[in-house]
């Protein structure tokens, strides 16, 4: 039988890549986005195209009853839940901590950090041997901005992703023995469209001089290390973090 795997964010960047390396491993794909339907819908598209399954969820994942409604689709729609990519994530306009307000720091957290929490608790209740489940592994997509800090851009994206490690080592011990695996990825300087959240949309050709490899990452070369993490080959993995970050 196909596994299941749910990507949040998957209507674009790195989620949308991983949506489709999942399919070519036999993936059927819960699609998250929060607004984007027609960019979810292609993702969904190309899946059919690719003979694949997959199925379009629309869902805040900062919301609580949003998310705990969407793996009620994702059970319906999909079936149970075998993997859990939590990529979605956002950043806001590059400043300093003068300009940081309590209302943006919160709404960071509560997509990167909140949203990822309540993915965790639903799949963890779906995956987990003491609920029934067949167990199960979670990926949760960090950034080198929680190593690196992010000074002079945005500090308090740097520090939600912070927070998403702690979550992926304190979850990884937590259910260990359930079966389930949960490891973390932390991205370097990728081209997609989040940098003109950011307001500089060419920042990733702006800083990769700096870099050790000189050049910036593509979302495939971040969905490749997702899938391994979910894959049986990973089997023995848990609590680990990959940095993909051209040596930085
Ligand atoms: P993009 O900005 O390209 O895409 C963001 C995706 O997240 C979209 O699918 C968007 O949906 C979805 N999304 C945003 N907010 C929510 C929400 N509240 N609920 C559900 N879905 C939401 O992002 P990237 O591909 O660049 O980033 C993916 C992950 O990788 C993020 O966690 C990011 O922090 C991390 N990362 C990225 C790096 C980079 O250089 N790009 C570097 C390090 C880490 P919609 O299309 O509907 O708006």
């Amino acid at each position: 039988m196909k596994k299941v795997a749910l990507v949040t964010g998957a209507s674009r960047g790195i989620g949308r890549a991983t949506a489709l390396l999942l399919t070519q491993q036999g993936y059927s794909i819960g699609v998250n986005y929060l607004q984007d339907k027609a960019a979810a819908e292609q993702v969904v598209a190309l899946i059919h195209e690719q003979g694949g399954k997959a199925h379009a969820l629309q869902a805040n994942i900062a919301v609580e009853a949003e998310v705990v409604a969407m793996f009620a689709e994702l059970d319906t729609t999909l079936g149970p839940i075998d993997a859990l990519v939590n990529n979605a994530g956002i950043l806001f306009q590059q400043t300093s901590i003068e300009h940081l307000t309590a209302e943006r720091i919160n709404s960071v957290f509560a997509t990167n950090v909140t949203g990822c929490f309540l993915c965790c608790r639903e799949a963890v209740k779906r995956m987990a041997l003491r609920h029934g489940g067949q167990g199960g592994a979670i990926v949760n997509v960090s950034s080198a901005a929680a190593r690196l800090g992010a000074p002079g851009e945005y500090i308090d994206y740097a520090a939600s992703k912070g927070a998403v490690d702690t979550l992926t080592t304190g979850l990884a011990l937590e259910v260990a023995a359930q079966g389930i695996r949960v490891n973390g990825v932390r991205p370097g300087l990728i081209y997609t469209d989040m940098h003109a959240s950011g307001g500089e949309p060419g920042r990733v050709d702006r800083v990769k001089a700096l870099l050790p490899m000189q050049r910036g990452g593509q979302p495939e070369e971040i969905a490749q290390i997702i899938a391994w993490l979910l894959s049986d080959a990973a089997s023995y993995v848990t609590g680990s973090f990959i940095d993909a970050a051209g040596g930085r």
